[in-house]
């Protein structure tokens, strides 16, 4: 009997991360003021380490993992890549269909591998405190367990409707020592100005980002941290890209199909990368690799989205980012992928998806879910509604293959595990859950508030 994980040993946990911003035809569009001028990076210094805003710029191919940093992915690093035999035979595939497994992260999901080094250059910066915000609760249980790790405080301002449906993942965050408020919330100026406007808001990462912000913008010993979007996060997640690469080596295959859920864009472009950095290259076996990006129908940023300069938070704090956004002020329907509820995506993704080198797809909460059951049923694991973005995508990959008997290798992130979700389940088996509608109006109407420049 042949194994279906693919497995490395500590050793062959990668030394460098993969920057795609090395392989781009031009460099990115700068970020910018409101007065249309370029951000300086020491104005970034009032919330990030000199070693992030380096990353966050940075055009070098390779950049060096600190060893202690791949001494704390050693917990759970390399994460298990699996060929899903027993989806295939459900669906009656001829498609190779294999997962990356980042649910064994002690937090449940792929962000830790970014919040260890970024509370690795914060303490080396002499900070001592760190504040985010959380949708779901992933990010913050990240960087509140990476914040424990080296000895950081942590306060989370966490998505006020995920803060109800979620309290589990509080009460993990606590348990890793960090400090947990709904937001919109009363201790900053953003958080009390929507909550005025409306006291029974549910938020949005946006309306968290900034209340995280405006805190470590006013404190010296304080510096935020973000769970995706930015450069530097993107990079750290190319750990996931660059282990599938030497597992898929291993066993002698290379994926056709790669697909990831796609909220601020981390874990696709963690996983999709590394593979696009070998088309790059001109590596014939990436020659037609097909890489697609899946976002919630109901928050559909790439697919719907306008690709201009946008804030990266509601408030107006972040430099202005060339990115697909939905508008800054748009607040999402209250899905149960919390993760995937953010008005833009990361610059990177965002450029190659304009330049046509990536797809996207968006998908409807329910049918994300029934892919996710199924692939509970087959494979065991319990997805993360995040992660049944990328699932609902792969099994379509898969369905598409029966029909032209092609056996495509398809290779998807599955970004977590769905053990804090279980009450979206029992919605989704209850008949409860909602396919919201494309929400066109709310769109146009935050498109309309974009900054103009200058
Ligand atoms: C946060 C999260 C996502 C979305 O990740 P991005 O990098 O922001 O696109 C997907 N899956 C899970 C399980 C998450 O926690």
């Amino acid at each position: 009997m042949e194994s279906t994980r693919i497995l490395l040993e500590a050793h062959e946990i990668p030394t460098h991360w993969y920057n795609i911003a090395a392989d781009l035809s031009s460099p990115l569009a700068p970020p910018l003021l409101p007065d249309g001028t370029p951000a300086r990076p020491e104005q970034l210094a009032a919330i990030f380490p000199p070693a992030i805003i380096e990353q966050e710029m940075s055009v070098e191919r390779w950049i060096e993992i600190p060893q202690e940093v791949r001494e704390i992915y050693r917990l759970w690093r390399p994460s298990p890549l699996v060929r899903a035999v027993r989806l295939e035979e459900a669906l009656g595939t001829p498609a190779k269909l294999f997962y990356k497994y980042e649910g064994v992260s002690p937090a449940g999901s792929h962000k830790p591998n970014s919040a260890v080094p970024q509370a690795h250059y914060n303490r080396q910066a002499g900070i001592k405190r760190l504040t985010t915000e959380t949708g779901a609760g992933q990010w913050g249980s990240s960087i509140a367990l990476a914040g424990q790790m080296f000895g950081l405080e942590v306060r989370v301002y966490m998505v006020r409707v995920s803060y109800g449906q979620k309290p589990y993942r509080r009460l993990m965050m606590q348990t890793w020592g960090a400090e947990v408020f709904a937001s919109p919330s009363d201790l900053t100026e953003t958080g009390r100005k929507w909550r005025a406007e409306d006291p029974e808001n549910p938020g949005s990462l946006g309306i968290a980002i900034s209340e995280a912000v405006e805190e470590a913008a006013s404190r010296a010993d304080t510096n935020y941290s973000l769970g995706s979007v930015l450069n530097h996060v993107v990079l750290h997640q190319s750990v996931i890209g660059l282990e599938a690469k030497k597992q898929f080596d291993r066993i002698g295959l290379y994926p056709d199909i790669v697909v990831a859920p796609c909220g601020g864009g981390s874990s696709f472009g963690g996983i999709a990368f590394p593979f696009l950095g070998d088309r790059a290259a001109g590596d014939k076996r990436a020659k037609d690799l097909r890489a697609i990006a899946v976002e919630p129908a109901s928050c559909p940023s790439l697919t719907q989205g306008r690709y201009t300069y946008d804030f990266g938070d509601a408030s107006g704090f972040t430099p202005l980012m060339k990115m697909y956004t939905l508008g800054h002020d748009f607040v999402p329907p209250g899905i149960h992928a919390g993760g995937l509820r953010y008005h833009g995506a990361s610059q990177l993704v965002s450029r190659l998806y304009h330049e046509g080198l990536i797809e996207a797809v968006a998908a409807p909460q329910r049918v994300t879910f029934e892919a996710g059951v199924q692939f509970a049923r087959s494979e065991g694991v319990i997805p993360a509604p995040e992660s049944c973005h990328a699932i609902r995508a792969a099994v379509d990959e898969a369905l598409k293959c029966k029909g032209t008997g092609e056996s495509k290798v398809i290779l998807f992130n599955l970004t977590g595990h769905g053990h804090f979700d279980m009450s979206a389940f029992e919605r989704y088996f209850a008949g409860g859950l909602e396919d919201f509608a494309y929400p066109a109006d709310a769109v146009e109407r935050s498109l309309a508030k974009l900054p103009r420049l200058g």
